[in-house]
């Protein structure tokens, strides 16, 4: 049964659920990619695949708009996948099972992908049209968005003519979005030694924290389980010998971790003192922290007759030292932008390999410097530690350009349609169209979209009426010469 049959723009609500019923989480794209390419031949359009799965397809210019500039409609095919913990769903194979409460549309127990599916059913639905006006359109979907932007990093964009891009993967109405951070995440290995230990055991475990997206979320100061454990090991460290025995914590490079866990081998006698001291230093974080991780908590156990091993002296005071030397949070501030975090990065994840520890970062900066000199000092600390360090998934920023004709175009028809002022706005996240802008030579683009929230989680929504504005928005500006 088609669930959102009942909705307005019809053809917009029904390319998104023929896309639903499609797997396409990131490097899974292949089989939307192909039902995108049997679209446009199905619509006689001259359609592009490359090997990535992307696709860009040329529509010509409807009667009378033949001289106008061509337009570049951009979204990305792959949609993170998260389910509830209760839930047993194989992003694989299974098309997601849409509802709604006819305000939005969800999908049980998943998340939605209507970032970025959005764009796609929208692109559909102006190439399917027989009856809306544009100029020349050239639509290109991408991969692998939400893993790195490979997609858009790799693709041939030789056959465009356009330098006008309207890129749909952002999720507040009414905004126009023209600069984003550029990225790249970082590996630092710290080599480990292992040792015999006895003694007594702790087992140290922060939860509860509020975590949150590493970038459009790190100006709220929020508490990192990562970084507050090796605060806590400091502070023990300071007044009492121990080693290590495990460290971990955190989930994702781009997620503020909100849970972390040490073991620590003590002495005997000094097992009550460093108990009192951890009871001391918790009321003490969970003071700093009461506004932005009111949930934040500390639990330990102690095991009385450890015998094993454990990282040696060295190898423990090398942990600590980096967890405590190395930034993490925000660095900078634009200057130009009042509000928009400039430069941050964030410990995502900490884990306990065979002979090393990894600290992994989602670094960013809307500054291409500004990354690079923090780039310099993580590998300098690292090397400090003795550690070496890599990186992966580099991405220039987006840069705010100060005349853009289609942005005041845009603006234009937004104050035309609605009598009120659009924000141009900055993000401290990532979008493609840094890295398409380095295939295109002066290209201008803006990024826009319908309301969603909760995106990336089992809590997406889509917002019915805002997909039904946007959309008389995206025509109006179509047909606008
Ligand atoms: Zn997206």
């Amino acid at each position: 049964m088609k669930k959102l049959a009942q909705f307005e723009p019809k053809e917009v609500f029904f390319y998104f659920e023929e896309i639903c019923k499609i797997p396409h989480g990131s490097y899974h794209e292949k089989a939307l990619s192909d039902y995108c390419v049997l679209f446009a031949k199905e619509h006689g359009l001259r359609v592009f695949q490359d090997d990535l799965y992307n696709v860009v397809i040329l529509k010509d210019a409807t009667n009378g708009y033949e001289k106008e500039d061509p337009i570049i409609i951009q979204g990305h095919l792959d949609m993170v996948c998260e389910k509830k913990n209760d839930v047993v769903f194989d992003f694989e194979t299974q098309g997601l099972q849409l509802d709604t409460d006819g305000q939005y549309v969800f999908a049980v127990g998943t998340t939605l992908g209507g970032d970025d599916g959005i764009a796609v059913a929208y692109a559909l639905a102006i190439l399917a049209s027989k009856t809306i006006a544009h100029p020349a359109l050239e639509v290109v979907f991408t991969v692998s968005e939400e893993v790195g932007m490979e997609g858009a990093a790799g693709i041939d964009l030789s056959m465009c003519r356009g330098k006008k891009l309207l890129n749909i993967d952002s999720e507040e109405e009414g905004i126009m979005l023209s600069s984003c951070a550029g990225g790249v995440r970082t590996y630092s290995e710290i080599p480990v030694k292992y040792a015999e230990a006895e003694g007594n055991k702790i087992r140290l475990e922060w939860s509860g924290l509020t975590g949150g997206h590493s970038g459009v979320e790190i100006h709220k100061w929020r508490a990192n389980a990562n970084v507050l454990m090796g605060r806590l090991l400091l502070s023990l460290h300071r007044k009492h010998e121990f080693l290590i025995a495990a460290i971990g914590g955190g989930l994702k490079d781009n997620a503020i971790p909100r849970e972390s866990y040490a073991e620590i081998i003590v002495s005997t006698a000094d097992a009550t003192k460093i108990i009192e001291q951890i009871n001391q230093m918790v009321v003490a974080y969970q003071n700093e922290y009461c506004v932005s991780d009111p949930e934040m908590k500390l639990s330990y156990s102690l095991e009385t007759s450890y015998s094993g091993t454990a990282l040696d002296k060295s190898s423990t005071e090398k942990v600590i030292g980096f967890l405590n030397c190395a930034p993490n949070g925000i660095q900078a501030m634009s200057m130009e932008i009042e509000g928009l975090v400039e430069t941050s990065l964030n410990l995502g994840i900490m884990d306990l390999k065979e002979s090393s520890v990894l600290f992994t970062y989602a670094l960013r900066s809307s500054k291409g410097s500004a990354k690079e000199a923090l780039c310099d000092k993580m590998c300098m600390i690292t090397e400090l530690f003795d550690g070496t360090i890599r990186m992966s998934g580099n991405y220039p920023a987006w840069e705010f350009k100060k005349d853009s004709d289609f942005r005041d175009k845009m603006c234009r028809v937004y104050r035309e349609m609605y009598d009120v002022e659009p924000k141009v706005e900055a993000v401290h996240a990532g979008l493609e169209c840094g890295l398409l802008s380095e295939k295109i030579a002066d290209l201008d683009c803006v990024s826009i979209g319908p309301n969603m929230s909760g995106i990336h989680t089992t809590e997406e929504k889509l917002e019915i009426a805002s997909v039904k504005r946007v959309w008389e928005y995206i025509l109006r500006l179509l047909e606008t010469k």
